[in-house]
């Protein structure tokens, strides 16, 4: 026994479902180590004997070549006496103890997996639930920890003997894959039409000539039901449209492969790595002229939702049907994604003429996740499948669980372990039943899974938001609340590893303000722990509230007043004719019944309605993204803007808020007014409304750069973070971010998290660990 040892090696991370034990088996055996790999509450155990060179070169492996999806966090060894033994095996799952191990996000088919698909002489040739340790269903699927079989929606098929020697061989690709199958044992694929009666013969070529004749065709996939139709037909489409409630929101296009992709959208590198990677979200590219889409598809706006396949039913449907179809939520309006077989019978009914589906439940919903590429770089718009529930890393640890409840509009939560941040997928605008139960219930199972108590709840300052009213509803618990574009701003620093202090430049539609107005146009002195108010854009009424949201027009007769510019002959005031003398006197009149706003979202709309592009519409965003389209390239000018260091507008519940930094300078403002003024005198004169738009944009973002430098100016800060829904606009994000750096400062921007509210939980939870 002499010059042997044993260490026991423990691994945390993300290293449960991703092939981390046939990994370490592989390794034993290539080093000659005797001893056991298991999976246990906190991650995989290893214990491993032989030559002391050969343990550490195990370690050392175990740390720097572990398997393309682990993520491994730590890795802690102990010495333990040699036992003698021979052999190296998988041990039992250990389950008990405090939970620590991580869940691992869904994946998509991989290349080995795709081969087995096409290849007429594998025994797996066009089985739609192909998978392999490198690839397949993870979080959608998972019912508890540790991750093994029992424990996932797959525990009531038994594996043939085929399956079972695979699954057991170390030397196998399917070496404990934990949803292994084949047709002999797995589930099975059944197409039937609306009113449930099975469609004979093979279901997804007969899917496939449903969806060529034109059909809705509802497909159950990895994270819920998706409604598919063919992508050209007008007809199909528009009919998809109308049964879904849903007006002006593009429908994504699922394509074969990248050289279908090519001749639907201008793709550049970042955009290509994007959709081909394991994730395999929607990645936003602008649309070629020429793309065989029906009009339908995108109602308006330059650019196409495009995602690959990511399950092996996905593929054998792309190639069956040969063109692209679009691929959108199984849902009516903005409800959750129907993910059960017996609710999407029931909710999709009415919108879909066939369903394709099977007897693998869904456990865990999750919708497509969204991203676009900008310079290169990964701009995240709905964090879902792919990517939930991945944790990020807090640049402070907590010393308590938390739960971080969101806002409202594009919900999600947060569970925080330590310094893991467990941010939920996309959950959906919190205004219905539905969506709030979807959001309970994904709390409810996310907490047990992760097995966080909560002891601190964040969330939002609104009272109104039904997030607020669950997490006031906890018990036993301590509430943290945090304003909204604060946790904004703390949603970019978590997001970059930092804990501030930064200046904050928060610019979204709505926000509850420390003032009980609404923000939404802020410039924040910032850190993970507190805030003042260093700016803003100038506040003006919203006539009608909330109407106002829907109504962008309501804004510009609001802007205009505050401009002291009339609206005769914009065209504004003649297509609103019944209601504009009524709207402009409220607005006017302004007073305790009329909200005040100092929204960049609400500044966008009102540019957009004076220039005739939206005066109402159907989802948050429209207008300011249909301005955003409108920019003329060509164009490098901005209107100049008036940037005041007012006293009056110097702010009283900014100073009662925890502030990290202190200049005692009064705040900032923004005259957005003085955008409207030259918007209307340019649209008097007749130019063009691309010339205008780039002018606004341009005008606005040297704004931010110029109060951005006074409050650099005055507290020494030279990093800012940018945040909120609306510099989902690349324009305004572009131009900001170069202002500033040319100015010496340091930027930073979302990248793991949206801009928008849906990195909202990420910020709560970030100020609630921070504050300890
Ligand atoms: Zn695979
Ligand atoms: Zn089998
Ligand atoms: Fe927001």
């Amino acid at each position: 026994m002499t010059g042997r040892v044993r260490s026991r090696i423990q691994v945390e991370g993300i290293v449960q479902g991703v092939g981390f034990r046939p990994f370490v088996h592989a390794l034993a055996s290539r080093y000659g180590l005797a001893g056991l790999v298991g999976n246990d509450a906190t991650g995989v155990f290893i214990e491993a004997e032989g030559p002391p060179a050969a343990v550490t070169a195990l370690v050392e492996a175990v740390r720097d070549r572990a398997p393309a999806l682990a993520v491994v966090e730590r890795v802690s060894v102990t010495e333990v006496p040699p036992t003698g033994a021979r052999g190296f095996e998988i041990a039992p799952s250990v389950a008990g103890g405090p939970r620590q191990a991580l869940v691992p996000p869904d994946v998509a088919t991989c290349d080995d997996c795709l081969a087995e698909l096409f290849d007429p002489a594998d025994r797996r040739h066009r089985y739609p639930f192909v998978n392999c340790t490198n690839c397949g269903p993870r979080f959608t699927i998972i019912t508890g920890v540790p991750y093994d079989r029992g424990a996932t929606t797959m525990a009531g098929f038994t594996m043939c003997p085929p399956c079972a020697a695979e699954y057991r061989d170390p030397g196998d690709r399917r070496f404990h894959a934990q949803p292994v199958c084949c047709p002999a044992c797995g589930p099975a694929l059944v197409l039937r039409t609306s009113d449930g009666a099975e469609v004979p013969g093979d279901p997804v070529r007969a899917a496939a000539a449903w969806l060529a004749g034109g059909a809705v065709v509802a497909v159950k996939g990895l994270g819920g039901y998706h409604l598919a139709v063919d992508a050209a037909d007008e007809t199909a489409v528009a009919t998809l449209r109308a049964r879904k409630r849903r007006e002006g929101k593009a429908f994504a296009v699922m394509a074969a492969d990248l050289a279908a992709v090519r001749g639907l959208c201008e793709v550049d590198d970042a955009s290509a790595g994007l959709l081909t990677g394991p994730r395999r979200p929607i990645v936003l590219l602008p649309r070629r002229a020429d793309a065989p889409v029906a009009p339908s598809v995108v109602p308006d706006g330059p650019e196409l939702g495009v995602l690959l396949p990511y399950t092996p039913l996905h593929h054998l449907l792309a190639r069956e049907l040969a063109r692209p179809y679009v691929l959108t939520s199984g849902n009516v309006s903005d409800e959750p994604i129907a993910h059960r077989d017996e609710d999407a019978r029931r909710r999709l009914g009415g919108i879909a003429d066939a369903f394709l589906c099977h007897d693998r439940a869904i456990y865990t919903p999750a919708d497509d996740s969204v991203v676009r590429a900008f310079r290169g770089a990964v701009l995240p718009i709905r964090r879902a499948r792919g990517y939930a529930p991945e944790p990020l890393a807090l640049p402070r640890a907590a010393s308590r669980p938390v739960l971080a409840c969101g806002a409202e509009l594009k919900s999600t939560f947060c569970l925080v372990r330590g310094r893991h941040a467990f941010v939920s997928q996309h959950l959906g605008d919190l205004e219905s039943y539905e969506t709030l139960r979807a959001y309970t219930t994904g709390i409810e199972r996310l907490r047990r899974l992760l097995g966080v108590e909560p002891e601190v709840v964040a969330h939002d300052t609104h009272p109104a938001y039904l997030s607020t009213t669950y997490a006031l509803g906890l018990e036993g618990v301590e509430f943290v609340a945090v304003q909204h574009h604060h946790a904004h701003i703390a949603s970019c620093l978590a997001d970059n590893g930092e804990a501030g202090p930064v200046i904050g430049v928060a610019f979204d539609g709505t926000g509850y303000g420390a003032d009980g107005t609404i923000w939404g146009g802020e410039l924040l002195v910032a850190s993970l722990t507190g805030f003042r108010r260093a700016g803003h854009l100038e506040p003006v009424p919203m006539p009608g509230g909330v109407t106002a949201i829907r109504q962008p027009w309501r804004m510009a007769a609001s802007f205009l007043h505050a401009a002291s510019e009339p609206a005769a002959g914009l065209g504004v005031a003649r297509r609103n004719a019944a209601r504009w003398p009524a709207v402009s006197a409220l607005a006017a009149r302004g007073g305790r019944d009329v909200p005040v706003t100092s929204s960049a979202g609400r500044l966008f709309d009102a540019v957009s309605a004076l220039l005739g592009l939206h005066d109402t519409v159907t989802y948050e965003g429209q207008a300011a993204a249909a301005l955003e389209h409108r920019v003329d390239p060509a164009v490098r000018d901005g209107y100049p803007v008036t940037v005041t260091p007012s006293a009056d507008d110097g702010h009283p519940a900014a100073v009662a808020s925890p502030v990290d930094v202190e200049d005692g300078r009064p705040a900032v403002v923004i005259r957005s007014t003085d955008l409207v003024r030259a918007v209307a005198g340019d649209l008097r004169r007749g130019t063009p409304s691309g010339v205008i738009a780039a002018r606004f944009h341009h005008g606005l973002a040297a704004a931010v750069v110029k109060a951005v430098l006074l409050v650099a100016e005055s507290t020494g800060l030279g990093t800012v973070a940018l945040s909120g829904g609306v510099f989902a606009n690349l324009v305004l994000l572009g131009g900001v971010s170069d202002g500033l750096r040319g100015h010496g400062l340091r930027v930073l921007t979302h990248r793991a998290v949206p801009c928008n509210d849906g990195g909202i939980s990420l910020g709560q939870a970030a100020v609630a660990a921070a504050r300890g």
